[in-house]
C-alpha cells in the first residue's frame, strides 16, 4: 500500500479483552468511544465471550450507520480445548479451582490466535487487558504497539505499584486488624493486614501481578477508564513520579449505545421494564440499589442480613441476586417476602441481568450498596449517586479508599475480609448495614455533603467525555500519537521489534 493511502485509511486498532463481564463490557464500550472518533476497531474474544459484547457491538454499529464513523467487527476465535465442559470460557462460569487452572492455561493459549490476527492484519496498535501479559512481547515480535488495559482506576493502579513495589505485608504485624501503609503515594492510603492479598497465601496471585505490572511498564503505553478531574493527584503520581505513559479516555459507559442490554447475552427480560416502570413510580433519590457485580457471590447468612439491613433501613431498594446462588428458602427473613409485593411495595428483586446504566440514572436513585468493582464504581460517579463500600477482592479495598477517604462519595460498610469466594467473611450485621444507607440517604449534614459531591462528581465525568473534556482530549491525543507514528514507519523499513519507544 502507498504511503499516502496508509495516511488516509483510518487507525485500525485490536482490542484484546480478558474472558470476565467486567472486563469485556468497558473493552466494548471502548471500541464505540474510539470508532465514533473514526478509528476502526476489531475485539479478538471467544465464543460466549462474544456473545456478552454482541448486542453492544450491534447497537453501536447501528448507530454508526450512514455516518463517517467505521463498523465495529468481532473477531471469534475458538476457545482453546483443555477440557473445561462445552460454553466454559468465561471467569465468572469456574466453579472449582481445578477448573481455574484449566482456564488459565486456556488463556495462555490464546496467544496463538493473537498472534495469528497481529500477522494477517497489522493493526495500528492493540489495546490489551493487562491480564494478557505476554501480548507484550508478542505484540513487539510484529512491531504492534501495545496499550496495557488493567480496567481499574489510577488510584488502584498507583496502590498495586507501590505494594509490588514495598511488599509492606512482610514487615507488618500478624494481627489480622493491623494497619499497613502503602508508601510513597500522594495521600496516606492504609489498609487493615486482613484486606490485603498476602503474596504468602498466594504466591501464584503475587507473581501474576508481577508480571503484569512488568508488562504494561514496557508497553507503549497504558489506556484508563478513568478521567483526570477524578484522581488528578494519582493522574499526576503514575504519570511523573512513576514516569509511566498513560491516556484516561473514561467514563466508557458514557459511550455505550446499549445502556439497556450492555453485557447481556439474553434478549432483554420483561423484568428490566417493570423494574424502571417501578422506579418511575418513586420519589428523587429514595431508592438504595444493590448490586456485587458479576463474580461475587455471598452466603446464606450473609443474605439474610442484607435482606434485614434493606429492610430496617426503611428505604426502597432494588436488589440485584442474580440467576446463581442459594434458595430463597435458605435466607430470606421472615416478612420480607411481602415488601416485595405490590401491597408491601418497597423494593424490587432482578434475578437476572440488571440494566445499570438505566438504574444508576434513573431520578429515584439515591444510593448505591457496591462490592467497589471498577466499572461499578464509575457507573456511578457517572451517574451523580452516592456509594455504601462493600469490597470483597482484587482492586476493591482500594477503590473503596478513593471513593471513601479521597473523594468522599461514599461510606463504607466496615469490610474487614480479602476474599474471592464465599468462605472467611465476617457477616455484617442487618443493623450496620441499615445505619451505612441511613448514613448515606438520610437528612443530615454528613449525607448532604456525599450527596452534593456526588452530583458534583457527575457533572465532572459527563463534561470529561464532551467535545474538548479531559477524556475526549486524551483520546484525540492518543489517535494523534498512532497516526503520526504510523507516517513515520515507512513502508518497507524494519520496525525495531520492542515495545519501548515505539
Ligand atoms: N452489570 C450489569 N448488570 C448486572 C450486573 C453487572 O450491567 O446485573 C455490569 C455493570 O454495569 C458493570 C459490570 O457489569 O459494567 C461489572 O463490572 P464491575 O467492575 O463493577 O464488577 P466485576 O463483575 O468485574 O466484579
Amino acid at each position: 500500500m502507498a504511503v499516502k493511502d496508509e495516511q488516509q485509511s483510518p487507525l485500525h486498532i485490536l482490542l484484546f479483552p480478558f474472558l470476565a463481564p467486567g472486563h469485556l463490557i468497558p473493552i466494548a464500550d471502548m471500541a464505540a468511544l474510539f470508532a465514533s472518533r473514526g478509528v476502526r476497531c476489531t475485539i479478538l474474544t471467544t465464543p460466549v465471550n462474544a456473545a456478552i459484547i454482541r448486542s453492544a457491538v450491534d447497537r453501536a454499529n447501528d448507530a454508526f450507520r450512514g455516518t463517517d464513523c467505521p463498523t465495529i467487527d468481532i473477531s471469534v476465535v475458538p476457545f482453546p480445548d483443555v477440557g473445561l465442559p462445552p460454553g466454559v470460557e468465561n471467569g465468572n462460569a469456574l466453579t472449582s479451582p481445578a477448573d481455574r487452572l484449566k482456564f488459565f492455561q486456556a488463556v495462555a493459549e490464546l496467544r496463538e490466535p493473537f498472534d495469528r490476527f497481529l500477522a494477517d492484519n497489522h493493526p495500528d496498535a492493540v489495546v490489551s487487558d493487562s491480564f494478557f501479559h505476554w501480548s507484550t512481547d508478542a505484540a513487539a515480535e510484529h512491531g504492534v504497539p501495545r496499550l496495557g488495559f488493567l480496567g481499574s482506576s489510577m488510584f488502584a493502579g498507583s496502590c498495586n505499584e507501590s505494594t509490588l513495589r514495598n511488599n509492606p505485608l512482610e514487615t507488618a504485624a500478624d494481627d489480622p486488624d493491623a494497619l499497613v501503609s502503602l508508601p510513597g503515594l500522594p495521600h496516606r492510603v492504609e489498609l487493615r493486614r486482613s484486606q490485603m492479598m498476602d503474596p504468602k497465601k498466594r504466591p501464584d496471585h503475587w507473581a501474576l501481578l508481577e508480571s503484569v505490572n512488568a508488562a504494561d511498564q514496557k508497553s507503549f503505553g497504558e489506556v484508563f477508564n478513568s478521567f483526570h478531574e477524578l484522581e488528578p493527584d494519582y493522574v499526576e503520581h503514575y504519570q511523573t513520579t512513576l514516569g509511566r505513559r498513560t491516556w484516561l479516555v473514561g467514563p466508557v459507559a458514557l459511550a455505550s449505545k446499549d445502556m439497556a442490554g450492555r453485557g447481556s447475552t439474553s434478549a432483554r427480560s420483561p423484568d428490566d421494564d417493570s423494574c424502571l416502570r417501578w422506579l418511575d413510580t418513586k420519589q428523587p433519590g429514595s431508592v438504595v440499589y444493590v448490586s456485587f457485580g458479576t463474580l461475587i457471590r455471598f452466603s446464606p447468612a450473609e443474605l439474610h442480613e442484607l435482606a434485614r439491613g434493606l429492610d430496617l433501613s426503611g428505604k426502597n431498594f432494588v436488589w440485584v441476586l442474580g440467576r446463581a446462588g442459594p434458595d430463597s428458602s435458605e435466607w430470606m427473613p421472615q416478612g420480607f417476602a411481602d415488601l416485595i409485593t405490590p401491597r408491601g411495595d418497597r423494593g424490587f428483586i432482578i434475578r437476572g441481568w440488571a440494566p445499570q446504566m438505566l438504574i444508576l440514572n434513573h431520578r429515584a436513585l439515591g444510593g448505591f450498596v457496591t462490592h467497589c468493582g471498577w466499572n461499578s464504581t464509575l457507573e456511578s460517579v457517572s451517574a451523580g449517586v452516592p456509594m455504601v463500600t462493600w469490597p470483597r477482592f482484587a482492586d476493591q479495598f482500594q477503590n473503596e479508599k478513593l471513593i471513601v477517604e479521597v473523594l468522599k462519595v461514599g461510606v463504607s460498610i466496615g469490610a474487614k475480609d480479602y476474599g474471592s469466594g464465599i468462605e472467611n467473611h465476617d457477616v455484617i450485621r442487618g443493623e450496620v448495614i441499615a445505619e451505612s444507607i441511613g448514613k448515606l440517604m438520610g437528612n443530615s449534614e454528613e449525607s448532604d455533603a456525599i450527596q452534593r459531591k456526588a452530583k458534583d462528581l457527575g457533572a465532572e465525568a459527563r463534561s470529561a467525555v464532551e467535545n474538548g473534556g479531559s477524556s475526549y482530549n486524551d483520546v484525540g491525543r492518543l489517535m494523534d500519537e498512532l497516526m503520526a507514528r504510523r507516517s513515520s514507519v515507512k513502508v518497507g523499513e524494519d520496525i525495531i521489534p520492542t515495545n519501548d519507544g515505539l
